[in-house]
């Protein structure tokens, strides 16, 4: 008996809501080993006793086996004197001390939780809400911590006999499943009129939805994080309906396929690709769609990619199966609001849109909507950070004082960090809308109270008239400004953790500079506390300002007119006139734009009706080009002169080569100019960053050439690199003072 030993364990991270009691349980009786197991403040706290041989076996599948979404940010092992006990129990929570348990996602529905609901023999058959400790609602149920049932808004719903058991039981998937629910006593479905009135329930309602959705309607349905308009995504009239209703012109659409299977027929999807889609967090995924594919035109109109999803509740599988064809699935909401999680606000906002509600009687305690991920490089990089995702912390290698980063303007995220954790929010949007607005203040809020971190500082963006820095001003916090691109590269540095000098490529569309200026296409040479742009575009006039930002020929006339002056160029009067006294024309030294003017000169595009439309146009015209050439594009002093390859861009143009080919060799251009600033400025680490490196034959194709000429690459995988991104950079600029 001499070898017996007592230990007791001391776990950080994510243990609570992912079974890990019962995981521990059934790997201590498995061993033979005595002792008991206990959801902390902090995690999770435990102690077996057992002969050693057994304790070396439970302390390396404790790591090995653990539940699938458990994840230890911090194990502590500590040897205890040997009690003598023998069995092994699972003990209430030890209630006190910091509360630092981390609280999940929503997780996609889980293999044996689909296999009931489609078991005629189970009481769950056709349940829409089933769900058990490895899926379900989360993050969109909570309220407060601890996570326990009634601190959800599964709390108006008492369990049933069947659930209490199932709840109590160690043995059982659903023990402390704090969102288990059945038929019996748990939420139910009905189907509205666009006013409002009750049609029917449950079975009878999905079935109604069904046959709306197979004669072409469009369906408003209560999902997991708020509402989604559904309509066949096959039928050009239904998507057109959809459409003209949502006052949405040519934005894309994402879908919902039936299975895996429909997704593989309609897109080609690699093997990482097929990894996300069927990931826990189940994103939207852009995928190269087939030519043949029977998707609408509608639903993504001249665009080679789709954004694609499964699905990813009961409710979604069972109006799936349902189908088996293709849905529209996009976010229940008027223009940029948050997504709409209140039935009775929705029948308001979207009765108009919708021929029908499919709604249930659970709160969404937050919108949460779905996030979009891209493949770049071989790597997921989140676009849109939602459902699936947040609460998840970004870890970073440097302890940070407790504090508050307000993001940006446009795709505003918030993020509150301390020591080694930084809580990026879900997606808000644009904070010029006062639904986003509200948001934004309420998610601030939110993220103190389920973080339990009170922040001593407040960073914002340097923009004097962002909404989010005038929160700040107002915090009463002492407050720091961060310029916007050094933001979008001290978000790369901090998901990196990358403690060496960076070249930083910060591109995108618009950006307050320092010097009063737009700035946007950016090259910062960022070492620890110190910043400096050693290179950037040349600056030219935007006539109009923001005005300029819808309008991409706007932008082609301030651009030629830094050209070739006022006697070669072709705009209006008033437009001169603007140029040539400089009223209302800020300079910018914008990549975005530079995107926007080529697409206008190439004739790719004549509107910029959602942010970016232009660029992407100029991104899906790229063709092969058998000669892979580009154009000049120099750098003269600190300036890359986009003059030449302008000059030489509409040469090439007016002697008829064609626009796919022009645009494969602006693109090109513009790899090449990257590589010759690296070169010249010799820092080893190269971070890619901002919205322009969404566009994925740029960002692959300067990785590729930067890894070629030995540097190492890095760009955002976990954060948006567009400003959904920024709050991290913001935070991260508390790790150090900087200039
Ligand atoms: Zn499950
Ligand atoms: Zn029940
Ligand atoms: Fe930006």
């Amino acid at each position: 008996m001499g070898d017996r030993q007592r230990l007791r364990y001391r776990i950080q991270g994510t243990v609570q809501g992912v079974g890990f009691r019962p995981f521990v349980y059934h790997l201590a009786r498995q061993n033979g080993l005595a002792g008991w197991v206990s959801n902390t403040s902090a995690g999770a706290e435990l102690e077996v006793e057992g002969d050693h041989r057994a304790l070396m076996e439970f302390d390396g599948r404790l790591e090995s086996d653990k539940p699938a979404h458990c994840f230890y940010a911090g194990l502590e092992r500590l040897e205890l004197p040997v009690e003598g006990a023998s069995d092994f129990s699972i003990r209430n929570s030890l209630d006190s001390g910091p509360r630092r348990a981390l609280i999940l996602p929503d997780l996609a529905t889980c293999p044996e939780c689909l296999r009931e609901i489609f078991d005629t023999r189970n009481p769950r058959y056709r349940y829409p809400f089933t769900n058990c400790t490895h899926c379900g609602p989360r993050y969109s149920i909570i309220e407060a911590v601890p996570y326990d049932r009634y601190n959800t808004t599964m709390r108006g719903f008492p369990l049933c006999l069947r659930c209490f058991e199932e709840y109590h039981d160690p043995r059982d998937r659903r023990f402390h499943a704090q969102p288990v629910a059945c038929p019996d006593c748990g939420p139910q479905l009905a189907w509205w009129s666009p006013q409002g009135t009750a049609l029917c329930k449950s079975e009878d309602a999905l079935q109604a939805a069904l046959q709306a959705l197979r004669d072409g309607r469009i369906v408003a349905m209560k999902g997991l994080g708020g509402f989604q308009l559904l309509a066949d995504a096959r039928r050009q009239d239904a998507v057109e309906l959809l459409r003209a209703r949502k006052h949405r012109e040519a934005k894309p659409f994402a879908v919902m396929m039936p299975c895996l299977d429909a997704a593989e027929r309609w897109c080609s999807i690699s093997p990482a690709e097929r990894d996300l889609l069927t990931s826990p967090a189940a994103p939207i995924v852009l995928l190269a769609h087939r030519a043949e594919a029977l998707i609408a035109p509608a639903v993504a109109p001249h665009n080679p990619y789709l954004g694609v999803m499964l699905p990813y509740t009961p409710l979604h599988h069972l109006l799936m199966a349902g189908l088996g064809f293709p849905i529209v699935a996009t976010s229940g909401n008027l223009g940029e609001e948050p997504i709409l999680i209140d039935e009775i606000e929705a029948v308001q906002k979207l009765g108009p849109i919708a021929d029908g509600f499919l709604v249930h009687d659970r709160p969404i305690a937050r919108p949460v909507d779905d996030s979009v991920v891209r493949l770049i490089a071989g790597k997921p990089t989140v676009l849109r950070r939602a459902r699936g995702y947040v609460p998840l912390p970004v870890r970073v290698n440097h302890d940070l004082p407790p504090s508050l980063a307000v993001g940006g303007q446009m795709k505003n995220t918030v993020a509150i960090a301390s020591g080694r954790e930084v809580f990026l929010s879900q997606y808000i949007g644009d904070l010029t809308n006062t639904a986003s607005y509200e948001r934004f203040t309420a998610t601030i809020g939110d993220l103190q109270r389920l973080h339990q971190i009170t922040p001593e500082h407040v960073i914002c963006d340097l923009h004097p008239d962002y909404l989010s820095t005038r929160y700040a001003e107002s915090s009463g916090l002492p407050r720091e400004s961060v310029q916007h691109h050094l933001a979008h590269v001290l978000s790369v540095i901090a998901e990196h953790g990358i403690r060496e000098p960076v070249l930083g490529i910060s591109w995108d569309g618009t950006g307050f500079g320092p010097d009063h200026t737009i700035w946007g296409g950016e090259f910062l040479l960022v070492n620890g506390a110190a910043c400096h742009r050693i290179a950037h575009l040349r600056p030219f006039p935007l006539p109009g300002g923001d005005h300029a930002v819808r309008d991409p020929q706007r932008v082609a006339q301030g651009l030629l007119y830094a050209l070739r002056g006022p006697a070669q160029s072709d705009a209006p009067q008033p437009i001169l006139r603007m140029l040539a006294t400089g009223f209302n024309s800020p300079l910018t030294s914008s990549a975005g734009r530079l995107f926007d003017a080529v697409a206008s000169l190439l004739q790719l595009a004549t509107c910029n009706s959602f942010e970016g439309q232009a660029a992407m146009q100029l991104e899906f015209a790229i063709e092969d080009d058998p000669e892979a050439r580009h154009y000049p594009f120099p750098l003269t002093g600190d300036q890359l002169d986009w003059g030449p390859l302008i000059e030489a861009l509409l040469a090439e143009r007016d002697s008829g080569v064609p626009s796919g080919i022009l645009a494969t060799r602006f693109h090109r251009t513009l790899v090449e100019a990257i590589l010759a600033v690296a070169r010249h400025a010799a820092i080893p680490r190269v971070a890619l960053t901002g919205g322009c490196f969404q566009n994925k034959w740029l960002a692959e194709h300067t990785i590729e050439r930067l890894r070629e000429e030995g540097f190492s690459v890095y760009w955002q995988q976990q954060v948006p690199p567009n400003d959904g991104g920024l709050a991290l950079g913001q935070i991260w600029s508390t790790s150090g003072p900087r200039s």
